[in-house]
């Protein structure tokens, strides 16, 4: 049982941290100030173990050994989807599909739903705050098949112009998709609301939840959302593995998007080809096994966790932080939408976010600085990037200090 798990029910940051290893360390002979969280997460020790201990008991390719060590990957693997169901309210195991990201769970989705089901003049409803991999997918579908990409307005705050959305709805509207939470911004967007109008009107529904779900707990059937994405990484677990949910009946309905192994019933030159079961069907080739085993022991340590106290640490540490913002004239916030979660984008007066980045880190601070893959965000506030700082649950009061003291640093070398 991890020291997390044992607290239950009394949320404490101090005991938490000792379970990210990396977080010990110094950089530039300074104690790390990890705000990056946005980016990616760091791993607890839960999960650097499950990943060790499966390559060094159980590793076997999956799903078609006749021995005992591919029994045990395979129902290893098959077990961390059933944890991806449940974490996600009890989504059924035909519904969840591996995928190496967010960003391959949107191409699988624009590509073996979008290439099917859309044609010229039909409307691909996205927002003005997504990122690039809820953008660029799209476009390419839509140059493939004629259809036409309609983007919602964000306002000043960073809120989505949700009027302006709701007008943008139409009968022509195939696909609305928008993500839960903004990167670059932190806002919330309301996508229960979202999905019902969308299906009111008639249009399928696709909402990224890569910053969301490691934030608070996401329903899937709550929300009703058709599809609904995430990346590993992001959540406590590994890099290159992701989740694609998706509603039984329209996954059952799509082609596959890529062949292979894994995603077949038989293969014949004579007879042609036919594919495997959902959710088979849609992962070609050996899985990132280990990748699903990590993100398995991510959600089961998340599970142990009492979220609603880590999301109230979250707001407060995030609350310490717009507070010193807010006090500094020479600072210019972009996103402040009232609830958002746990990102501060701003730009401080007279340096560049990358110069900004640069001496932060010298002082042991990383931060992320730039466009966040939302350069259509950035130019509708009409700024190349912003300097943003990220929180996740092992992050301390005493760290949003450090920062704040680090940009008084940073000034003066400007
Ligand atoms: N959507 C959002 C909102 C994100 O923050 C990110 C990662 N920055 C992605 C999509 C892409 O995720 P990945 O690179 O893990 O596929």
């Amino acid at each position: 049982m991890s020291t997390a798990m044992q607290t239950r029910g009394a949320f404490d940051v101090a005991l938490i941290r000792d379970e990210f290893p990396i977080l010990e360390q110094a950089v530039n002979d300074r104690p790390l100030v990890y705000l990056d969280n946005a980016a990616s997460t760091q791993k607890p020790e839960a999960v650097i173990r499950a990943i060790a201990d499966y390559y060094r008991r159980d590793h076997s390719n999956v799903h078609r050994g006749a021995h005992t060590l591919a029994d045990r990957a395979t129902a290893a693997f098959e077990q961390a989807r059933m944890d991806v169901a449940a974490f996600l309210g009890g989504a059924k195991r035909e519904e969840i599909v591996f995928t190496r990201g967010t960003t391959e769970a949107i191409n699988l989705v624009a590509n073996a739903w979008g290439r099917t089901h859309l044609g010229p003049g039909d409307e691909i409803l996205l927002t003005a705050m997504e990122h690039h991999a809820n953008i660029v997918p799209w476009q390419l579908v839509a140059e493939a098949t004629g259809a036409v990409i309609r983007v919602a307005p964000v306002l000043e705050n960073g809120e989505l112009d949700l009027d302006a959305w709701k007008a943008l709805l139409s009968e022509r509207t195939r696909i609305a998709a928008m993500v839960h939470v903004s990167n670059a911004l932190g806002s919330i967007n309301p996508v229960a609301d979202m999905v019902a109008a969308a299906r009111a009107a008639g249009a399928v529904t696709l909402v990224d939840g890569a910053q969301a779900v490691n934030h608070f707990p996401v329903d899937v059937h709550a929300l009703a959302a058709d599809f609904y994405v995430f990346s590993g990484h992001k959540l406590f677990g590994p890099t290159g593995i992701g989740v694609l949910y998706g509603r039984e009946s329209l996954l059952d309905a799509m082609p596959p998007w890529q062949g292979g192994g894994e995603m077949i019933e038989r293969v014949s030159f004579e007879a042609g080809t036919t594919f495997a079961g959902l959710p088979w069907k849609f992962e070609a080739g050996t899985p990132h096994i280990a990748g699903a085993i990590g993100l398995g022991a991510a959600i089961a340590w998340l599970n142990g966790i009492d979220r609603v106290a880590a999301a109230a640490h979250e707001a407060a540490l995030l609350a310490r932080l717009d507070a010193a913002l807010a006090g500094m004239n020479d600072v210019r916030r972009i996103g402040t939408a009232p609830g958002r979660v746990a990102v501060a984008s701003f730009l401080l007066d007279g340096a560049h976010p990358t110069d900004v980045g640069m001496l932060l880190d010298q002082q042991g601070i990383a931060v992320r600085v730039g466009h966040h893959c939302t350069m259509p965000l950035m130019e509708r506030f009409g700024i190349p990037g912003t300097v943003r700082a990220s929180f996740s649950i092992y992050n301390t009061f005493e760290e949003v200090d450090c920062f704040v003291a680090g940009l008084d640093k940073v000034r003066s070398f400007l």
